[in-house]
């Protein structure tokens, strides 16, 4: 159905003002600098605004109900307390096929997969959102020293995300514990997004794997 998603021609085309960051605190991007991808209901999108209120948050979401609901969390948040939430938003679109359409290149600081679909057959493994074709991608609009995160329930999955990015040439994993210690991100990935709860409602087990964006100089 990609018919009914309507992009922009190029980045320079989007305006994000209107629609999505109408009120932007002083001094941050006008466009993205932070994607929660595949975002669901929004939890941590929204916690993200709170946590990093200099960056500007934007939630992905290919469901057209979910991404609505989504909306309305916001301005309502935005109607309870005003002045904050501000700097994030979500859109519908397939973050998979229209990324190019959006950013710039070494314009995001950070990217977030949580909890993505495990898509577990074989034959679909292509459709997975971490992938060796879209890692370059990501790495293309991440800037240098930029973050991607990675976490999932299921350990498959886990190490699906651990292959493909160790095997990448622009990313670099980082200690786990040290950067859980050092990154309030990876603590709130693992608890705001609501499948995140769920997980812990059923005493599930979480596997994070954090990557910067490395130099292309540094590349092996
Ligand atoms: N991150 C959320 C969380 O942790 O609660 C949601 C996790 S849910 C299992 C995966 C989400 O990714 C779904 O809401 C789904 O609609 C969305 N999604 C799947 N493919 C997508 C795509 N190509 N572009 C944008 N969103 C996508």
């Amino acid at each position: 159905h990609n018919d009914a998603f309507e992009y922009p021609r190029t980045p320079q085309d989007m305006d994000w003002t209107e629609e999505h960051y109408p009120e932007p605190p002083a001094g941050n991007s006008l466009q993205p600098t932070v994607l929660d991808i595949g975002c669901g209901f929004g939890g941590l999108t929204i916690a993200l605004a709170t946590l990093l209120p200099k960056e500007t948050v934007l939630g992905m979401e290919i469901r057209a109900k979910v991404t609505e609901y989504v909306r309305l969390r916001i301005l309502a948040s935005r109607k309870e307390n005003p002045g904050s939430f501000q700097n994030c938003s979500v859109m519908r679109t397939n973050s998979m096929k229209f990324l190019p359409h959006y950013f710039k290149p070494h314009s995001l600081s950070k990217i977030f997969f949580c909890f993505p679909d495990p898509h577990f057959k074989r034959k679909n493994h292509g459709r997975r959102i971490v992938s060796e074709r879209l890692l370059s991608e990501y790495a293309h609009f991440l800037k240098i020293g930029g973050r991607l995160y990675c976490i999932t329930d299921v350990k498959e999955l886990h190490d699906w995300h651990v292959e493909k990015c160790n095997a990448h040439p622009l990313f670099r994993r980082l200690d786990d514990e040290q950067v859980f210690k050092e990154d309030p991100c990876v603590h709130a990935m693992s608890v705001e997004t609501e499948e995140s709860k769920k997980v812990e409602r059923n005493k599930g087990s979480k596997h994070y794997a954090v990557y910067e964006r490395i130099d292309d100089s540094e590349a092996p």
